[in-house]
């Protein structure tokens, strides 16, 4: 049963660069987009401070240029994160306003405002967006809003869901879920409506807005919605595109004019403006002109841009983006024929290029783009919200979400070899129980280092954390060690080791902010993996071979203890067993290859398989 809240629920889609409201509308049985006090359907999640006022949403970004270090933005990019995380390190670089690390590594955002200095964190800047999106809502239904749905992308782990709800909080809403981006869009489109014929519908959702680019696979089983997949880049979009006509007509007005107007902000600002109108209007028209009086030094800039152009300056991008759909694709497990219906989300999914491209990789599916792409996630969200309010008197389903593993969770084995327990994209919560064992005769402690990554050395990988299992009993190497990864909804991972004989335990916790790591990296380290691809099975090759000459060693070790050889054969195992350690104890093993671990082993069976068969 749907728990029955108080008044309005809304839906926020509080987006990196602009946010959405949205109300369900049981009347006309429809979503409501709520346009602002400026008649705008979606509202800059900018904040301004000034000498005397501080400035929410459209006013805060139109004078922007005016008051740059006191004008914040991309509070969404720090919500949830560490000051030390390297990317923001990266993004500080870029913002004309000041960040400082505060109390716990929290990133702190430092502005003038009413001529004193003052620090707000992500949580408060984005908590002032949402009350905005809050009395907008307010303004138009005529009555207090205080519940809300609001969505964060799906790769966001814990500590940024926690963070986008703290912000609610801040602002006042009472916030009834924290719901995926993808999963918002598909609600938008009823997809879940459509699944409830037994089957499971398979909903590729492609978000391309402003400067972000998310693709998520998700699959939806009576009201089961489950993010399969996730793939992205957290700096590509709509932006980068705009930045490419710039340099385009920079270029031509340099050659033309043999003038740089490269220094000139104010120049550059306008042009920006102009390319990104231009842009726009390449979705609907062949040309676009650009017409700036008195653009440099007094000379104007008069020119166009055809779309084929357009197309060509940004190609890369355009493939770039196929590749990561690709990737998405490929590590769902799901074959791109499967795909039931394929969602544009995002302002720049409206380039006719981009969606020429997407129809063609899904061999000519029909796109779904009915929904306006900047509000389909606001639309879900409201939907999403009247649900929860028991605001649809249809009979709708309850809406349960699960999530997915962005990496590959395991423990370092034998040799530095990653031995993964958890793969990636595995449907969290999960929990998988493996055996491992000791690897010397009378080992009293194991060495838990937990790795996420998809790369075959271990060390390769991230390291979450480490724990040591001691007093193990005394016993042969072989003796298990139970090992159970346990990750929970909030992708928070507990791995617990226990030695069975004696009850004996230890564990470790690992939160989604300790050590875990950011989309980007997520995304470096399945790139890295990709092509180190090679290289790694190399590695996996020798580090097989050379464990199976230890285990031989070990073999023939043992032999000359427990069986009864006669003294002849001992000297020719012992010598075997020489010949094989001084190879496997050599300091500069990296550079020996692989055959050479073989061959001894090979030389050490011919010698010790007929000693042995003669005791049996
Ligand atoms: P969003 O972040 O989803 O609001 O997307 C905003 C981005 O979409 C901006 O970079 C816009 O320039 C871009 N955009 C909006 N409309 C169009 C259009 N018709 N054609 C191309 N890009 C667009």
């Amino acid at each position: 049963m749907a728990r029955k809240y108080e008044g309005h629920a809304v839906g926020i889609d509080l987006g990196t660069t602009y946010s959405c409201v949205a109300v369900w509308q049981e009347q006309h049985c429809r979503v409501e987009i709520i346009h602002n006090d400026q008649g705008n359907r979606t509202t800059p999640s900018y904040v301004a401070f000034t000498a005397n006022q501080r400035l929410i949403g459209d006013a805060a970004k139109n004078q922007a240029a005016a008051n740059p270090i006191n004008t914040v933005f991309d509070a969404k990019r720090l919500i949830g994160r560490k000051y030390s995380d390297p990317v923001i390190k990266n993004d500080l670089l870029m913002w004309p306003f000041k960040v400082t690390a505060g109390a716990d590594d929290k990133p702190m955002i430092v502005v003038t405002y009413k001529d004193q200095e003052k620090q707000f964190s992500a949580e408060e800047i984005s908590s002032m967006v949402l009350i905005k999106m809050r009395e907008i809502a307010e303004a138009y239904l005529e009555s207090p809003v205080c519940n809300a749905v609001i969505t964060v992308p799906a790769y966001f782990n814990g500590s940024q869901r926690k963070a986008t709800r703290d912000a609610g909080a801040i602002a006042g809403l009472n916030v009834m879920r924290i719901i995926s981006e993808p999963t918002a869009a598909a609600i938008a489109y009823g997809l879940y409506k459509r699944s409830n014929c037994g089957g499971e519908r398979n909903i590729f959702i492609f978000d391309l807005g402003g400067g972000t680019f998310d693709v998520s696979l998700l699959t939806i089983k009576g009201n089961v919605f489950q993010v399969k997949a996730t793939a992205g880049n957290t700096h590509l979009g709509g932006e980068d595109f705009d930045n490419r006509v710039v340099n385009y007509f920079v270029n031509e007005f340099k050659r033309k004019n043999k003038v740089d107007i490269g220094g000139d902000a104010r120049a550059l600002r306008r042009l920006r403006t102009a390319c990104e109108k231009a842009k726009r209007t390449l979705s609907y028209a062949v040309t676009a002109t650009i017409e700036l009086d008195a653009f440099f030094k007094g000379v104007d800039l008069y020119s166009s841009i055809t779309r084929a152009r357009f197309e060509k300056l940004n190609m890369d991008l355009f493939r770039e983006c196929l590749e990561t759909v690709d990737r998405c694709i490929t590590d769902s497990n799901v074959d791109k024929s499967s795909i039931h219906d394929v969602v544009l989300v995002g302002g720049s999914s409206r380039i006719p290029k981009v969606q020429e491209l997407l129809q063609e990789f899904f061999k000519g599916k029909e796109l779904c783009k009915s929904i306006n792409p900047d509000e389909a996630v606001a639309c879900g969200a409201a939907v999403a919200a009247a649900l929860l309010n028991g605001g649809i008197k249809s009979s709708a389903p309850n809406l349960v979400l699960q999530d997915v593993t962005p990496l590959s969770l395991g423990q370092a084995v034998r040799g530095d070899v990653m031995s993964v327990v958890i793969p990636r994209n595995t449907t969290i919560p999960v929990k998988k129980s493996e055996t491992f064992f000791t690897v010397h005769d009378n080992q009293s402690s194991v060495l838990k280092e937990i790795y996420e990554g998809e790369r075959t050395r271990a060390s390769d990988n991230n390291l979450l954390g480490r724990f040591t299992l001691s007093r193990i009993p005394p016993a042969p190497k072989g003796h298990p060690i139970f090992t159970c990864f346990d990750l929970d909804a909030d992708g928070i991972l507990c791995v617990t080791a226990e030695e069975k004989t004696t009850g004996n335990k230890n564990q470790i916790t690992i939160t989604s902010d300790k050590g875990k790591l950011s989309q980007e990296e997520i995304e470096r380290l399945i790139e890295e993996a990709e092509r180190y691809k090679v290289e790694d099975e190399k590695f996996l090759e020798k580090a097989n071979a050379i464990r199976a000459l230890e285990d031989y060693v070990y073999d023939m070790e043992k032999a000359l203890i427990v069986s009864k050889l006669c003294p002849e054969d001992k000297k020719k195992v012992n010598s075997a067993i020489d010949k094989a350690r001084t190879l496997l104890d050599d300091g500069n093993k990296e550079n020996i290859e692989t055959h050479v671990f073989v061959e001894h082993l090979n030389e050490a069976k011919l010698i010790f398989e007929p000693i042995i068969a003669k005791t049996r």
